[in-house]
């Protein structure tokens, strides 16, 4: 079951959680509150700019009106295995649940941590 597991998951398989630490994340102020439940250190980006809501020049605000947040540490869902204790929860932030092993996102902050690409498993 194990072995199927780490199969299966790319990012057990390669031994990463970056995305779940020290990231960028878009959130609304539910999913922020659902983080911080969980002892998560989040901060506004750009809190200054944030003050004069001018989110929609892409700065403080995604398209889709989400705030971006700095994670300082780790996320308080992720557990000494570097697995998402919440992965089921649907108070689970979508930016956690669009994030996949290989893709943009995913690559973006591999890249900054100097870690290779992961091929995404529609091309293994
Ligand atoms: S989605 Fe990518 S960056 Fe995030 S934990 Fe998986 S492999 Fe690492
Ligand atoms: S909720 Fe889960 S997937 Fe999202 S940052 Fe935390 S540990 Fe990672």
């Amino acid at each position: 079951m194990e072995n199927m597991k780490e199969k299966l998951n790319l990012c057990l398989k390669n031994h990463c959680s970056a995305c779940c630490s020290d990231a960028q994340i878009p959130l609304t102020d539910k999913e922020l509150s659902f983080l911080e439940e969980s002892g998560s250190n989040l901060r506004l980006r750009y809190p200054i700019l944030g003050a004069w809501e001018i989110g929609n020049l892409g700065l403080q605000r995604t398209a889709d009106g989400r705030r971006i947040y700095e994670m300082n540490g780790r996320c308080g869902y992720l557990d000494n295995q570097g697995l998402c204790s919440v992965y089921l929860d649907n108070r689970r932030p979508q930016t956690c649940e669009d994030t996949k092993p290989g893709d943009y996102g995913c690559q973006s902050i591999r890249d900054e941590r100097g870690l290779n690409r992961i091929i995404p498993i529609d091309e293994l």
